[in-house]
């Protein structure tokens, strides 16, 4: 046990060569930022509140209607019944948009709550054109997933010979 802990801190050690640097901040992978691609292709409406460095900005979820001025009330309204808080907390996200370091940005969404990382934050980095979306990402119908692997990247059309 000991021994595993000792070679735990030794590879952490920055003055090692071969050192696993502690992870500080989340890294997005292909699959949410191809869902933050779709997501922003579609336009959704986005409701902000200006607050300096932290934005906050109201969405609404997959299959609910869009924000509107009232959606800020919800998220400090109190509720009698927990079926009333989860029928309005799951109609709209409120992401905490950092404008200074966007992957310290954090999002009500059950995504994020797992994953620390969602759609919503990438899809507002690039909106805000703190992020880009790689090529890759453009090359996936619209609708369908992508599927797990390496991605091909595009071809060329054309060849020197
Ligand atoms: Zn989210």
């Amino acid at each position: 046990m000991l021994a595993t802990v000792n070679k735990w801190s030794c590879s952490r050690d920055p003055s090692e060569v071969n050192c696993k640097p502690v992870a500080k901040e989340v890294q997005y992978d292909l699959c949410v930022i191809t869902s933050a691609y779709e997501w922003i292709k579609l336009k959704p409406r986005l409701l902000a509140e200006e607050d300096g460095q932290l934005r906050s900005i109201y969405v609404a979820a997959a299959e609910s209607d869009a924000v509107t001025q009232n959606t800020p009330k919800v998220f400090n309204e109190k509720h009698k019944t927990f079926e009333s808080f989860k029928k309005l907390h799951l109609s709209a996200y409120k992401i905490m948009f950092n404008v200074g370091n966007w992957k310290m940005s954090s999002c009500t969404c059950p995504s994020f709550l797992k994953n620390y990382k969602c759609k919503h934050v990438y899809g507002l980095a690039v909106h805000n054109k703190l992020a880009l979306f790689p090529e890759t990402v453009k090359t996936v119908p619209i609708g369908q997933k992508r599927k797990p692997g390496r991605p091909k990247g595009t071809t060329k059309a054309l060849l020197k010979m």
